[in-house]
């Protein structure tokens, strides 16, 4: 499978401190679903930050194999709060993402329309932020980013703020999404569970500076993921070797 997101021998320092990671590298296959898993501070945000370009890098070389075209982007980030505009309405939100693109009226029509519909939100179009749940709210944001029908979706930490039923029902709908829509993915998270649940792949980050530690390939059918033996040993694993990384990161005191 052709890789989408190739990151190589990638380092990043914020205002010349010690650099969050070094000689970091890291692949995602087209269609693929990675997830980034560990501790707090470690360096996950920072790398969904480099790979969209966000902030400078000090080292190595980050290619994205998505076509340049002015009518898409060839990312979307998703965040934990999804930041809805409270003036806007649930449709004028989602088309947020599409302004500064190359599309006539009915064509920014129809990419909401289909967002929202992927989303299950059709019937909420017209609503205000305040009159949606947070796990609607959330789906908007996930809908702002599908609107701009980028090849790849960075999400960092999208459901951590939700209620463990909410976050399940969002985890299901998602993977539902990722087989329709054929995006890569690249998911951060600290809960390995959902990790374990939504990937292919997960990778462990840890150490200072941080780096790739292990890498887990989960192999188990998605049809039934959670109830098979395997899931749990799985999530074992990377818990222990989480709790092995703590051992070698050292958290800057500040
Ligand atoms: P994670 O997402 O895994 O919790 P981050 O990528 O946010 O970790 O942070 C990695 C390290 O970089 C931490 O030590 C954090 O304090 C530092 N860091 C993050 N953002 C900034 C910033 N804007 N300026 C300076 N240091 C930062
Ligand atoms: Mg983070």
């Amino acid at each position: 499978m052709a890789k989408i997101i190739e990151v190589d021998d990638l380092a990043v320092n914020y205002n010349d401190a010690e650099p969050v990671f070094s000689g970091l590298n890291l692949t995602v296959k087209k269609g693929e679903f990675v997830s980034l898993v560990g501790s707090s501070g470690s360096g996950k945000s920072t790398i969904l930050r480099a790979v969209a370009d966000l902030i400078p890098t000090s080292h190595g070389c980050i290619r994205i194999n998505s076509p340049q075209e002015k009518t898409r982007r060839p990312f979307a980030m998703v965040f934990q709060a999804a930041n809805l505009m409270p003036w806007r309405t649930v449709y004028e939100n989602v088309a947020l993402g599409l302004e500064g693109l190359d599309l006539g009226k009915d064509l920014i029509h129809r990419r909401i329309n289909s967002a929202l519909n992927l989303v299950g939100l059709t019937e909420a179009r017209g609503r205000w932020p305040y009159q949606l749940s947070g796990g609607q709210r959330q789906r908007i944001g996930i809908a702002r980013a599908l609107a701009v029908d980028p090849d790849i979706l960075l999400m960092d930490e999208p459901f951590g703020a939700l209620d463990a039923i909410t976050r399940t029902t969002l985890q299901k709908e998602l993977l539902r999404i990722w087989s329709e829509t054929k995006k890569s993915i690249l998911f951060v998270t600290h809960d390995i569970e959902e990790a374990v649940y939504l990937s292919d792949r997960v990778l462990l980050i840890g150490g200072q500076p941080a780096q790739i530690i292990e890498e887990y390939n989960i192999s188990i059918s998605r049809k039934l993921r959670r109830e098979h033996s395997e899931f749990l040993d799985i999530v074992k694993d990377i818990r222990k070797g989480l709790q092995s990384s703590f051992d070698t990161t050292v958290i800057p005191i500040v």
